[in-house]
């Protein structure tokens, strides 16, 4: 399946966990409120490695996407 990570800035909290524990796939993004993206030109992940970045954050911002947009993180 075709699935990408994605933040919900209406979720973040700027905590940085996934900042610190993966800054090979998320930096925060200018501005003062530091919330987090996923960085373009990451690495290729697998989807186990995916579910395991989704697990980083402490309120479910960080959620998979499908092909086609739509919102497949496991609940
Ligand atoms: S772990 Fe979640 S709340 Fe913390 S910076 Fe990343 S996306 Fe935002």
């Amino acid at each position: 399946m075709d699935l990408r990570l994605y933040v919900d800035h209406d979720l973040c909290v700027s905590s940085g966990a996934c900042v610190l524990e993966r800054p090979d796939v998320f930096a925060y993004q200018d501005g003062p409120e530091q919330l987090a993206v996923v960085l373009p030109g990451g690495p290729e992940l697998s989807e186990e490695k995916m579910a395991d970045a989704v697990e980083l954050c402490p309120v479910d911002a960080i959620r998979l996407l499908n092909g086609a947009g739509d919102d497949v993180t496991p609940a």
